[in-house]
C-alpha cells in the first residue's frame, strides 16, 4: 500500500498520458456514479475510482471488478460536467488490468474480454461460437452454461461458420496500432 501510494503520480500518469484519459478537473460530483445504469453491480462508483486514482491506489482500483462490470454505454460521459470520458477511463483500466496479468475480482471476465477483442480482430466481427470456444478452454469451465448454448443454438442464435467483414484490414490495423501505442 505505502509503495502504491508513493507511485501515484506514476499510476495518474499512466492513465492522462499514455492512456490519453484526463481525470484531473474531476471535483467529484458523483453525477456519473448517479446516473450509472449498472452502478448496482459496482463494488466501487466510478468517482471514487477516478479519487482513488489520484491517491495513487493503483493495486486496489485495478483488483476492483468496477471496470468488468461497466457496460460502455457511455451515460457518464454524457453527464460529466467537465468532460471526463468516464467510458475511455473503465476501457484504459480493464486494458491495464489485462495486460499486467492482474489478479481482478471476477477472474473469468478478462478471459471473456480478452476472447471477445480476439474474435472481433480475426474477423471484424463476432463469432459467437468460436469466442464461446475460446473462452471454455481458457477458463476450462466447460459446463456452465452449456444448457443455455443449447438453447441458443437450436435456436439458430450461434452459427456454426464464422463470416467476416470486408474491412477485415482495416480492423486489424486499428488492432496492430493500438498495439503500437501500448508498447511506446
Ligand atoms: S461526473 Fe465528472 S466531475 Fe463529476 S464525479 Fe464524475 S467524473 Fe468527476
Ligand atoms: S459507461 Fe460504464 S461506468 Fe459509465 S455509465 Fe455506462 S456502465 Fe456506467
Amino acid at each position: 500500500m505505502l509503495l502504491e501510494r508513493n507511485n501515484r503520480s506514476s499510476f495518474i500518469q499512466e492513465i492522462e498520458d499514455k492512456r490519453e484519459v484526463e481525470i484531473s478537473s474531476c471535483f467529484q460530483c458523483k453525477k456519473c456514479s448517479n446516473g450509472c445504469p449498472v452502478n448496482f453491480a459496482m463494488e466501487i462508483m466510478p468517482h471514487k475510482i477516478i479519487h482513488m486514482i489520484r491517491l495513487g491506489l493503483k493495486d486496489e482500483v485495478l483488483k476492483s471488478s468496477t471496470m468488468w462490470a461497466c457496460a460502455s454505454c457511455e451515460t457518464c460521459t454524457t453527464r460529466c460536467p467537465n468532460n471526463i470520458d468516464i467510458a475511455k477511463l473503465m476501457d484504459a483500466l480493464r486494458q491495464i488490468a489485462t495486460d499486467s496479468g492482474f489478479d481482478t475480482a471476477q477472474k473469468d471476465v478478462p478471459i471473456f474480454h480478452s476472447a471477445f477483442l480476439s474474435s472481433i480482430k480475426k474477423r471484424g466481427r463476432i463469432h459467437e461460437l468460436g469466442m464461446i470456444g475460446e473462452y471454455k478452454l481458457k477458463t476450462g469451465d466447460f459446463m456452465k452454461d452449456s444448457r443455455l448454448g443449447w438453447e441458443m443454438f437450436k435456436r439458430g442464435k450461434l452459427k456454426i461458420l464464422p463470416s467476416g467483414i470486408r474491412g477485415r484490414k482495416e480492423i486489424r490495423g486499428i488492432f496492430d496500432e493500438a498495439g503500437r501505442r501500448k508498447r511506446s
